[in-house]
């Protein structure tokens, strides 16, 4: 199982991966899709199949925009502790919805709550998909100010990082905020954002 549970890229190269989850979710998927496209960025976009079903205009522009797609299970339920047949139609389910919106394959997958098991890593090796987690998670649901996210995420960057940030669930503009600043910082230290097939790569 050596390579496929990813928490970061090639340490030597100055690159990192934007990552967003639990949408897409309007306004703030749409807001983050403006930001990216003023500065010229690619991000990762890990969804969930119910959302992308609700709202498959803006996974669509979100593809159509070149950025990358991700399954993040059909209804961001915990994965652990339950049987085999569930977990794969929760994955099944999601990729479904994924590329009726367009999406290609390989799609990788990103547990809900970042949480995994024995059993869905061996599931996930037979279906031959990658498990994307994280080395930078700054919590973004919980703060009220772009700079706590900021400041967390400007003191543990590196080469190959991979940031998580939140586009569904709840209120999201202060991270529509956060990733205003945060991508210039990022570029000014002289970092690259590639999506996470090319990070992997
Ligand atoms: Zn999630």
């Amino acid at each position: 199982m050596k390579g496929m549970i990813i928490r970061h890229g090639n340490r030597k190269k100055w690159v990192i991966a934007l990552t967003f989850d639990d949408g897409p979710q309007e306004p703030y998927t749409g807001q983050i899709l403006d930001l990216l496209a003023k500065y010229s960025i690619k991000a990762t976009f890990f969804l969930t199949g119910e959302k992308v079903e609700q709202n498959p205009d803006i996974v669509r522009r979100i593809i159509s925009d070149g950025h990358e797609v991700g399954n993040h299970s059909y209804s961001h339920k915990t994965m652990r502790c339950r049987p085999l047949k569930w977990l794969r139609t929760e994955i099944e389910k999601a990729d479904e919805q994924l590329l009726q919106a367009g999406a290609c394959q390989p799609i990788s997958f990103r547990p809900p709550f970042g949480r995994t098991s024995f059993l869905l890593i061996s599931l996930l090796k037979k279906m031959k998909k990658k498990m994307i987690l994280w080395d930078i998670g700054p919590k973004d649901y919980k703060y009220a100010h772009p700079y706590e996210i900021v400041g967390k995420v400007l003191k543990k960057i590196k080469p190959g990082s991979i940031i998580v940030l939140h586009d569904g669930g709840g209120d999201r503009s202060v991270t529509v905020e956060t990733v205003n600043i945060l991508v210039k910082d990022i570029r000014e230290m002289g970092y690259k954002f590639v999506t996470i097939s090319e990070l992997i790569d």
